[in-house]
């Protein structure tokens, strides 16, 4: 039985980033016309965050 508990991450969907944003995988910027995959990072005990990665560093299963 697969536990899934540990990876917080959700990836919503292909989205473009707004200006200035980076991906967190690669650490490099995302362009204005380069499609990310919208997703939140659980950071108890704050809010999630929005962070914006390429779909090339995105790893997840469609
Ligand atoms: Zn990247």
């Amino acid at each position: 039985m697969v536990d899934n508990a540990t990876d917080a991450r959700q990836w919503e969907y292909t989205t473009f980033a707004p200006k200035g944003e980076q991906c967190p995988e690669c650490r490099r910027p995302i362009e204005s016309l380069e499609s990310v995959r919208r997703g939140t990072l659980q950071r108890p005990p704050g809010p999630p965050v929005v962070v914006y990665r390429h779909s090339a560093c995105t790893t997840e299963s469609e």
